[in-house]
């Protein structure tokens, strides 16, 4: 016997509609080169229903892919919606990809038109004659004076925007399972892959976001994404804002510290996101900013060293919200938010949740396998193994079959790539990403548990381990510090910190002090780039 319940598409005309319908009083606020945008949510709908009349009258095939390539913008959440609404599939380009790398993913994707904001266009420009199948670029105004090209394919998206009706009616998009997004990872290892996402896994994944033990996302709600809109869409929050109703501020190309913390000052702001390197940034101006209005710091995408947690537990009185996911899981897979069981937990155990990726949200399966015999491993917080996912928003494949299928599981999960243990209560706690353990003697050494422990070091400012190889031990572990401004530190004064925290067989074997961690497209620890730095180092026997 079949339910008699309407079956209607879950589908993103509805988070326009709604949006339009229901708030558009609210606003959203954008930095510029210079000075800010505020616009209502209503302005931003005539403008998407415009919008859809410019992408029809470029004359982009139905399923055109639309690559974006913009900071985190009004203007982009107007592609956010246009785009899938009128049955295109948004493509978001990370503009911090290197140039061979972005063509390749261009081409791969068959991108029909790229929406580009004037100053990013130096560093798009170059490679326009490499795309094979760009038709259009549509340079979007944002106050940078570089020059814009006279060129028959480039167009100016005032003047498109100006010169179309705004659509009429609703948008509909009936087959829930059709591509609404796509979004490359950053190929840290081989070419980029292409995730896909349906109209069907955003709408549930936005709804997730809107979830209380998630990030409660509200209609009383200003948040600011720093993450930004290219990285696995921003993590899903400025669907789930315009869903929900809440205001959004955008950052635009204004990512400094001091622009950050001062429109999270200013606006009032009560959620925001951002890996865990924006925030490193952020700690050394808090004490100087009135931010009482957060409510939610969400932090991901690498590891949240407690420390860091706990400064900003210390100075404005929230610790971060740790959630993990991959642009494979759209991203939102877990989050670590306070659970009954630890209402009687002291500050200190707390801080020790925190610092794991959480519970998985509703939907979302885990489990830990052991990478070889792939069997299940219990949920006992020691047992380790490979991270598996499976739910309506995690990836089944990769775009064209990329990668093989060597990354899902016989019976259809995901194979992260990471390693973790589960606690009874389903806490995950990530020891790592399976390329980046030291293989010491048979056993494994955490490389983010020792960062972690390094940079509770007061005069840390970052650090980052790497394997180096070993005759006897196979690898051994190298940190890589950066000292904070003004303060002093030496390997043998931060060797005598490290050892009651770690068991002595996890001690680096050398210190290198440097400058900077080098950082990814998406503001990670580049073990990658520390690995090539280093390579050919030898460790002290
Ligand atoms: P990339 O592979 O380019 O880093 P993703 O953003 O998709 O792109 O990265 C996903 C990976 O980031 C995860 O597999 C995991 O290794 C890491 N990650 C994400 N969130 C966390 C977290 N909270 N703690 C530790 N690692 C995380």
């Amino acid at each position: 016997m079949l339910g008699l319940m309407q079956d209607r598409p879950l589908a993103l005309p509805h988070v326009f509609h709604r949006a339009e319908q229901l708030f558009g009083h609210r606003r959203l606020i954008t930095a510029e080169t210079s000075g800010e945008r505020v616009t209502t949510v209503a302005d931003w709908a005539v403008r998407v229903r415009r919008l859809a009349t410019v992408l029809d009258s470029l004359g982009l095939s139905a399923d055109a892919r639309v690559g974006t390539f913009c900071w985190n913008t009004d203007r982009h959440l107007e592609l956010y919606l246009a785009a899938p609404c009128t049955g295109r599939v948004l493509h978001t380009l990370n503009i911090r990809l290197f140039p061979e790398q972005l063509v390749y993913i261009v081409n791969h994707a068959e991108d029909e038109v790229v929406f580009v904001d004037r100053s990013l266009l130096p560093l798009l420009w170059p490679l326009v004659d490499k795309f094979e199948t760009v038709r259009h670029i549509v340079v979007i105004d944002d106050g940078a004076d570089h020059e814009i090209p006279s060129d028959p394919r480039v167009r100016d998206y005032e003047e498109l925007l100006a010169a179309a009706e705004p659509f009429a009616g609703r948008f509909t998009v009936e087959e829930e399972n059709s591509a609404a997004a796509m979004c490359y990872t950053s190929g840290t290892t081989g070419n980029p892959k292409g995730v896909v996402y349906s109209h069907r896994s955003a709408v549930l994944h936005s709804l997730i976001t809107l979830t209380s033990d998630a990030f409660a996302l509200s209609e009383r709600d200003v948040v600011l994404p720093i993450v930004p809109m290219f990285h696995a869409n921003a993590w899903g929050i400025p669907y789930g804002a315009l869903l929900a109703g809440a205001e959004l501020v955008f950052p635009g190309p204004n990512m400094t510290p001091e622009a950050i913390v001062g429109q999270l000052e200013r606006h009032r702001v009560t959620v925001t996101g951002g890996v865990p390197t924006i925030w490193m940034g952020v700690r050394p101006l808090l004490a100087d900013h009135d931010l009482s209005s957060l409510r939610a710091i969400i932090c991901g995408g690498s590891a949240v060293p407690r420390s860091l947690s706990e400064a900003y537990r210390e100075a404005i009185g929230i610790p971060m919200l740790h959630a993990w996911g991959m642009t494979e899981t759209s991203p939102i897979a877990s989050v670590s938010s306070r659970r009954s069981h630890q209402e009687a937990w002291s500050e200190d155990e707390r801080a020790d949740a925190r610092a794991r990726q959480g519970q998985p949200v509703p939907f979302v399966d885990l489990r830990i396998a052991d990478p070889e015999s792939g069997e299940e491993l219990p949920w006992d917080d020691r047992a380790t193994g490979e991270l598996q996912a499976a739910g309506p928003w995690i990836a089944k494949e990769y775009y064209r079959g990329e990668g093989g299928g060597t990354q899902f599981t016989q019976d259809g999960w995901l194979r992260t790539g990471d390693v973790a243990s589960v606690d009874k209560w389903g806490f995950v706690r990530l020891v790592d990403r399976t390329k980046d353990l030291v293989k010491s003697g048979g056993e494994w050494i955490s490389s983010v548990d020792l960062e972690n422990e390094i940079m509770a070091h007061p005069a840390v400012a970052e650090a980052a381990v790497i394997a180096i190889p070993h005759e006897k031990w196979t690898e051994r572990p190298l940190a890589c510090v950066v000292v904070k401004p003004g303060q002093s530190l030496t390997a043998e004064e931060l060797i005598e910190f490290l050892t009651p925290r770690v068991a002595k067989w996890w001690l680096p074997d050398a210190v290198e002090f440097i400058d900077e961690v080098p950082k990814t497209s998406v503001g990670k620890f580049s073990k990658k780039t520390l690995r090539d730095k280093f390579a050919g180092y030898t460790l002290p026997s």
